[in-house]
């Protein structure tokens, strides 16, 4: 069986139309949602870590962040650890990675990579290849169309006497979310629907969520995040107002020209007359969820163009197909961007897996986590899973067998102090319930937390009214603190 997984970056479940959510109603994803049609969409798939290279970390070596190291953002996989797709080319795979790679270690187990510097930019981005000497070569272009061109080009050079494992990860939607030229005022005249948490005023929680740096209303740059260029000098953070200089570097003359055309014209009105208050936050959410969506029209494009290569080259049939995202994504809930977070929006990620000869166009509800992904790769392939991965293969799932299944899962966020300021935490949660610890030292003005919060998900689903301490919950709060304290001992949580 091939294996072609698709992955984006900050991809929020509810920007893809097969999950139904009202955002991705007015910004439809076609593509996603016929890889939902012909196989499982799985309704409560989660990531361990909410954040980018702990999540790749975990996708390759099925592990848990403080197992292969990468429990921070800026450093830590551990050399040693091994990646399903070692174990894949071992067994006769072609292997390719294309697109973000943002890790401390070189691919290992690839045949072919063709991998972005760093975050990589939108716009004529610079790659290095496994061909390249070590060298990046800057490739004129917009960044999810011209990993989507090397991936087919990559299919094109390969012949069907072994089977492939292709990674194709996009960078989109990743922060500072730059559309396509093509579709910088696609969703202009749309005013899409604001979540019911947008003024959460977090006041059942903790200082965490007054001392974090992710908010819409505060801590986003008028020029890097809204791309109100005119601004760039506005009081903001001192890496937002650097960034924006950064992303803009990479354009050519004829691409800015078309930029500064489109957004001075979606400018004009804001800068005449600029709103306040919560005007202004929800000006500031209309101007970042659609240049979210916009990037996220060219992924769909892009899956659309793969798709129709795999059915035009009779591959379907052969072929696992995985579309998710290294994380979720806050659209505004909680008032938040970005993610780390254990709030469904970032902790959740969107998970569609079409299963030659498996179930189609159904849902799954069962827990997963991104944990789950190397071993179900190995599963499908053929491949005896080695003993130090720490996940549950899905294609008894996928394949609608009736087994036994997990039913809680153990989080757990360590980069702090960093971008964003959101406080360590761990925490568990089960098909209703979820408790949530955030620990340790302050920094700067922050002080040392140790905070607790309890939500019932049926009954609170956006996840406002902290019930931690409350009597009502008392027992239920107590068995979750087992099972949390269950996790640490089993995993051998260190901190
Ligand atoms: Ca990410």
């Amino acid at each position: 069986m091939n294996i072609l997984y698709i992955m984006t970056d900050d991809h929020a479940f509810q920007a893809i139309s097969a999950y139904g959510h009202p955002i991705s109603e007015l910004a439809p994803t076609p593509n996603l949602d016929r890889i939902a049609r012909e196989g499982l969409l799985f309704s409560n798939a989660f990531v361990e870590n909410s954040i980018s290279a702990p999540s790749r970390a975990t996708l390759l070596t099925g592990m848990y962040s403080h197992q292969h190291g990468q429990t921070h953002l800026g450093y830590g996989l551990n050399p040693d650890r091994h990646f399903f797709t070692e174990y894949l080319q071992k067994a006769g795979y072609r292997t390719a990675i294309i697109g973000k790679w943002h890790l401390n270690v070189d691919p290992k187990g690839f045949d072919y990579y063709k991998i972005l510097n760093d975050q990589g930019e939108y716009y004529n981005p610079y790659f290095r290849t496994s061909e390249s000497d070590g060298k990046y070569m800057q490739e004129e272009g917009y960044v999810t169309n011209l990993i989507t061109d090397a991936a087919i080009s990559w299919l094109d050079t390969i012949s069907n006497d072994r089977p492939f494992c292709l990674m194709v990860h996009h960078k989109a939607p990743h922060r500072n979310w730059m559309p396509d030229l093509k579709y910088l005022d696609l969703y202009e005249d749309v005013t899409f629907p604001e979540p019911p948490t947008l003024f959460d005023d977090y006041s059942t929680r903790g200082d965490q969520m007054r001392t974090h740096e992710l908010s819409v209303a505060e801590h986003m740059g008028y020029a890097f995040d809204f791309k109100v260029a005119q601004l760039q000098n506005e009081p903001t953070l001192k890496y937002i107002h650097d960034s924006f200089d950064i992303a803009m570097s990479t354009m050519n003359e004829e691409q800015l020209e078309i930029w500064n055309a489109s957004y001075d014209r979606k400018n004009k009105e804001f800068l005449q007359n600029r709103p306040e208050g919560k005007d202004l936050v929800r000006w500031k959410y209309q101007r970042y969820i659609k240049d979210y969506c916009r990037t996220i029209k060219s992924v769909d494009d892009q899956v659309g163009r793969l798709l129709d290569y795999l059915e035009e080259h009779d591959l379907v049939d052969n072929t696992l197909i995985v579309y998710t995202s290294d994380q979720g994504f806050f659209l505004g809930e909680h008032g938040l961007y970005d993610k780390r977070f254990m709030y469904e929006e970032a902790f959740r990620t969107p998970l569609i897996i079409m299963y030659p000869g498996g179930l189609k166009g159904k849902h799954c509800d069962e827990l997963v986590q991104n944990i789950d992904y190397a071993h179900t790769i190995m599963d499908a392939a053929g491949l005896s899973v080695p003993e130090d991965m720490s996940g549950m293969s899905l294609v008894p799932l996928l394949k609608g067998e009736d087994i036994s299944w997990r039913k809680s899962l153990y989080y757990h966020f360590y980069d702090y102090p960093s971008v964003g300021m959101a406080r360590k935490h761990d925490g568990v949660r089960n098909e209703r319930y979820k408790l949530i610890h955030f620990y340790g030292e302050g920094y700067g003005d922050d002080k040392d937390i140790d905070s607790w919060e309890l939500y019932d998900l049926q009954e609170d689903p956006t996840e406002i009214n902290n019930l931690y301490g409350d009597e009502r919950y008392e027992i239920i709060g107590t068995e979750l603190r087992e099972e949390l304290e269950r996790y640490r001992k089993e995993l051998k949580i260190s901190e």
